[in-house]
């Protein structure tokens, strides 16, 4: 049904302020709030809205969360698409998912789109490992191409596209009037782990003075993902035990535990 063919939602809950560390990240998708609210500022001079960004960086880093966000700020609805959900489709239908989401978005301007795993179907022609088939991926990434060329200046939507893969993807995409700009969304440093980490503790019963500090200092590596998911374990080891709040012990016990499963995870994959 058509409902399923992607998500449309008008997310103002999720604005910056859920969104810690990525400082240089915000400043930039920033840009791209201002233009969907005030659209005639930025062309009075003649310039152009651009059309696309790429967000780039490893799994769990908040890209879709940002994406979702810059919505929230500018306020106006928020179409998402994911990559892989292409990998078993029938021949024709990538192409008019992609066809239906534009007009849906142009319909519904101004508005984001965001295209979760997009080297699932950017993936630069003929170096493919898609498991589908090779033509469907090619006629859903040409049917993109073809719609952010065809939407005018005035058009008043934005793509975004999430990736951890840029140096896949296939160069038609990064030229301009497309994705023609990158905004890198890295892993946490130690003091952005400690803001992701006071973000999750927001709706956890904590102990008094629960030390967010030596909290990002035992978790070097982490994603925002991963840290989400240590708040939530240590809610429930706690809960599991008994306890009244969440304490610095519930906290080193859910590390161990998403250690355990990272280090699995790696495992299995190499
Ligand atoms: P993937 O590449 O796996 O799709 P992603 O970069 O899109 O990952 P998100 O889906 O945005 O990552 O992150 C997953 C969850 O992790 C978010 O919903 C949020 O709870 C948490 N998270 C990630 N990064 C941050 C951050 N910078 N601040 C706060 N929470 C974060």
């Amino acid at each position: 049904s058509k409902a399923k063919l992607f998500d449309e939602k008008i997310d103002i809950k999720t604005t910056f302020k859920d969104v810690a560390g990525l400082e240089g990240a915000k400043e930039e998708v920033q840009e791209i709030v201002d233009f969907l609210k005030n659209p005639d500022k930025y062309t009075s001079l003649g310039g152009k809205i651009p059309k696309g960004a790429l967000l780039v960086g490893p799994p769990g880093t908040g890209k879709t969360l940002l994406a979702r966000a810059v919505a929230g700020e500018a306020k106006v609805p928020f179409f998402s698409l994911s990559g892989s959900d292409f990998v078993e489709m029938f021949v024709g239908v990538g192409a008019s998912r992609v066809r239906d989401l534009f007009k849906q978005a142009k319909d519904k301007s101004p508005a984001i789109i965001f295209i979760d795993e997009i080297d699932a179907i950017g993936r630069a022609r003929g170096k493919s490992n898609f498991s589908g088939s090779n033509d469907e991926r090619e006629n859903t990434l040409n049917q993109l191409l073809t719609e952010m060329d065809g939407f005018g200046t005035n058009t008043n939507v934005i793509v975004l596209a999430a990736t951890n893969r840029a140096d896949v993807l296939d160069k038609a995409l990064m030229r301009a009037g497309r994705f023609d700009r990158q905004i890198y969304v890295d892993l946490p440093d130690v003091r952005e782990r400690q803001e992701i980490f006071e973000v999750h503790l927001r709706p956890i019963k904590k102990d008094e003075g629960l030390d967010t500090d030596f909290l990002a200092k035992q978790t070097p590596g982490f994603s925002g993902a991963d840290i989400a998911n240590v708040c939530n374990e240590a809610a429930l080891i706690a809960a599991r035990g008994g306890k009244k709040s969440v304490g610095r012990q519930d906290f080193l016990d859910a590390v161990d535990r998403i250690v355990g499963g990272l280090e699995k995870k790696n495992k299995i994959m190499t």
